[in-house]
């Protein structure tokens, strides 16, 4: 890594990409290469190797590859240190070895061995479904580490700098995120990834200035100094450093008078929105709680059975789902029920070997073959409402027909409990009204409804472009929701990612969107945008959004708007 500011202060023009995490800094690129060089794999001579010398090259390689990621884990903070951990074991793993020796002995030599045997264990994780996908991105960044030591280099990937500096990757693995340290990557600028990637999920829990999907972000010069915005998506090399340390100073200002920021939600002329919280279990509800927000607006009961192999009872369900509901016993919960398939599978209710799981039996619909599954877990909350005497809101995923919300709200009225659905589906959106005849409220869940509308996979980081939530079209559908619950006098949130963006808080709102769930870090910054605006000025925005004709436009229409 060299990280020393550079000669240069020519300007060049700016890169643009995806704004994820507001916020702006300054500060040398300290750009990573993911791939071991090319020469250094071209000058390895595999066949050198006999069978028996290869393995043992490969044991020596892997263990230094699971020591390093064991050292960084001692190191780390709790969470980061699982992740840490997980991948040391998995470096470690007797399963990939034999692989690995497999291919040895039917003649590979040690890099194509090391490579067949990962690739054998990518298919496996890739045919068991989304979240696991997160393990392929660990098994390819354990391959680079053992080529990188088997070719005699340095482990590619993040090496902590000293000073403060501006992270620059392809994408990051989560191993290199585990351990990001805020005090020194003031920013990251990746040049794939979109909204929902890995690397923005994590900027946003650290409060790290981020743009992802930057076309040409790995032709920044190492070390030369960059100013990210990370509202404009922005991303300018060696710009005047005079009018850069203004714009870092005016954004820190600006972030200092976040921090105080206490809530209730409202814009700056008293129209009450409520800022909620997306929580995945009770340790995330009680780190919500102590926080500025009216409730949960979000529980996402599948994150807590991803590792069950069998269907909890509705007794044990319902302590689980106290654990979440009992922090907010004076406020309220709005509690999912199982979006078990696609991204997050679910091994006791997803459905194995379909063709396309997001178009799939997903969500709502896995009720319909297995009605029990809904009956026991609606039982489960409703005596964890009961106990905690917290009230309970409950909401269905994947809902495309009125006729199935319809269902869904009886079962869910006759537990006595308030009824609702997401709109994560076109059809329901665009049904919005007739959905509000037969629940009580409506919540939208923009990443869904992004990548159903654009048709594109929201993991995918190549069509990061398409899978946001400021398309024209995302829009259109938000706001016929959001007039629909105008018109019903009824509640309509937004709980997707799109809440947690302060700019497009501040559209939403001028939609008409009632409340905003997201992440806990993001509380602060979105109430403290909307109480700076008033409710004419998010009607102005929302109209400036939706007539602009993609999304850059549509954001850079909005500042101009909100002035800032
Ligand atoms: C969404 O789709 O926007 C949503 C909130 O649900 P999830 O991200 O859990 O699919
Ligand atoms: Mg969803």
């Amino acid at each position: 890594m060299s990280a020393s500011p550079p000669a240069a202060t020519a300007r060049t023009s700016a890169l643009h990409g995806t704004p994820v995490v507001p916020g702006v800094a300054y500060a040398p690129a300290l750009v990573v290469r993911g791939e071991v060089s090319a020469e250094a794999i071209a000058r390895f001579d595999g066949s050198a190797y006999d069978e028996e010398r290869a393995l043992a090259a490969y044991d020596e390689a892997a263990e230094a590859v699971a020591e390093g990621f064991a050292r960084r884990a001692d190191k780390a903070s709790d969470a980061a240190a699982e992740v840490l951990t997980a991948s040391a074991g998995l470096a470690r793993d007797k399963g990939l070895r034999s692989a690995v020796r497999k291919h040895l002995r039917s003649g590979d030599d040690v890099l194509a061995a090391v490579h067949a045997g990962v690739e054998q264990f990518v298919q496996v994780f890739s045919s068991m479904g989304g979240l696991m996908a997160e393990r392929v991105t660990d098994l390819r960044d354990i391959e680079r580490r053992v080529v990188a030591h088997l070719v005699g280099e340095p482990e590619p990937g993040v090496q902590m700098p000293e000073e403060p500096a501006v992270l620059v990757a392809e994408d990051l693995a989560p191993s290199d995120t585990a351990t990001l340290d805020p005090a020194v990557i003031v920013a990251l600028v990746t040049e794939r990834g979109g909204p929902t990637s890995h690397t923005a999920i994590i900027a946003r829990q650290l409060a790290i200035p981020c743009v992802v999907g930057t076309a040409g972000a790995m032709s920044l010069t190492a070390g030369a100094p960059v100013l990210v915005d990370g509202v404009a998506g922005t991303v300018e090399s060696s710009p005047d450093p005079d009018t850069a340390r203004k714009l870092v100073e005016a954004d820190r200002a600006e972030r200092e008078a976040l921090v105080s920021w206490g809530g209730p939600g409202e814009t700056a002329d008293g129209t009450r929105v409520k800022i909620l919280a997306n929580v995945a279990d009770g340790e995330s509800a009680r780190g919500a709680a102590s926080g500025p927000v009216e409730g949960v607006g979000l529980f996402r009961t599948e994150l807590c059975f991803l590792n069950r192999s069998d269907e909890p009872s509705s007794e044990e369900q319902a302590s689980i789902y106290g654990e979440v509901l009992a922090p907010f016993s004076e406020r309220y919960v709005v509690v999912r029920t199982l979006d078990a398939g696609s991204d997050k599978p679910v091994a006791f209710a997803t459905h194995e070997g379909e063709e396309n799981p997001a178009l799939g039996v997903r969500g709502l619909r896995l009720s319909f073959g297995n009605p029990d599954l809904l009956v026991r877990q609606l039982d489960g909350i409703a005596a964890a409402a009961r106990t905690t005497g917290t009230e309970t809101w409950v909401m269905a995923p994947m809902v495309a027909t009125v006729a199935e919300a319809s269902e869904f709200a009886s079962a869910v009225r006759a537990r006595g409990l308030k009824p609702g659905v997401m709109v994560e589906v076109p059809s329901a959106a665009l049904l919005a009204h007739r959905m509000l005849e037969v629940v009580d409220f409506l919540s939208i869940g923009t990443n869904d409804l992004t990548q159903y509308t654009m048709a594109a996979d929201r993991m995918a980081t190549d069509l990061a472009h398409l899978t946001d939530a400021w398309q024209p079209a995302v829009l259109q559908l938000i706001a016929i929701t959001a007039e629909a619950g105008r018109q019903s006098g009824k509640p309509v949130g937004v709980c997707g990612e799109a809440a947690a963006d302060p700019l497009l808080a501040c559209v939403l709102v001028g939609m008409g969107i009632t409340s905003l769930s997201m992440a806990s870090a993001a509380v602060r910054p979105v109430g403290a945008r909307l109480a700076g605006v008033s409710m004419d000025t998010c009607e102005d925005a929302a109209e400036a959004a939706l007539s602009a004709s993609d999304p850059m436009a549509a954001r850079d229409a909005v500042r101009r708007v909100l002035g800032g």
